[in-house]
This record gives C-alpha cells, sequence and structure tokens, in this order.
C-alpha cells in the first residue's frame, strides 16, 4: 500500500504478525492484541509491538460474526474478536517467539502473502 493513499490518520496502524489484527500502537500497548496477548505480551511492551506487528500490510477485513463468514474461514480468522484485519501483514514474528509456539503445540498461520502473489 502507497503511503500517500494512506489518510494520515490511518498511518500509525499495525497489524499482527499472528493473528493479522490491526491497530493503532496506542492501542496495541493500552491493551495487547486481543487474540495473541497471552503468546506475544504486547501490553506496556513496545519492544514487543514493534518486533510482533507491522505497520506494512495490505487490505483490510472488518470481522464481525467470525462463524458465519466464508472470508473468515479463508483467512483463518473465525475463532478471532471481531475486529479490523489486514488480508496480508508483511514481516515476521521473531524467532524465539516461533519457537515459543511450536513447543506449546499452537500451529502458526503466516500472515505474509505477498510473496505468494
Ligand atoms: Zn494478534
Amino acid at each position: 500500500m502507497a503511503m500517500e493513499t494512506v489518510p494520515r490518520e490511518l498511518r500509525g496502524l499495525r497489524a499482527c504478525l499472528m493473528c493479522s489484527l490491526i491497530k493503532t500502537s496506542e492501542q496495541f500497548e493500552f491493551d495487547g492484541c486481543d487474540n495473541c496477548e497471552k503468546f506475544l505480551r504486547l501490553k506496556g511492551n513496545k519492544e514487543n509491538i514493534s518486533s510482533c506487528t507491522s505497520s506494512n500490510y495490505d487490505g483490510i477485513i472488518s470481522l464481525i460474526s467470525g462463524d458465519d463468514s466464508w472470508v473468515a474461514r479463508w483467512q483463518k480468522l473465525d475463532n478471532m474478536v471481531p475486529g479490523c484485519y489486514a488480508v496480508s501483514v508483511t514481516g515476521k514474528l521473531p524467532m524465539h517467539i516461533i519457537r515459543e509456539l511450536k513447543a506449546r503445540g499452537i500451529d502458526h498461520i503466516l500472515r505474509d502473502r505477498s510473496q505468494q502473489l
């Protein structure tokens, strides 16, 4: 997404690299990620916010009722809280987080589709 086409007030938005939820950095700082907080620990942690979320994402999906939505299933968002989600998030979770997820047996969905297009 070219920066010039994004309204100024939306430029502070970031997308979670694990679930693709879009919020402002401040929201991530105050509340963490509504879906992945127990894994990513973003609340009050600027360092984790910058390594586990990305300002480089494409497309926005508004998720209201994940269970009824084929888009949600397609994007593997059906168990996520209602909110705005990116179609693709560019970036990778830090290795230690990916290792921790693997150790806990959690499937990490790759949200970066920029390489597959
Ligand atoms: Zn998340």
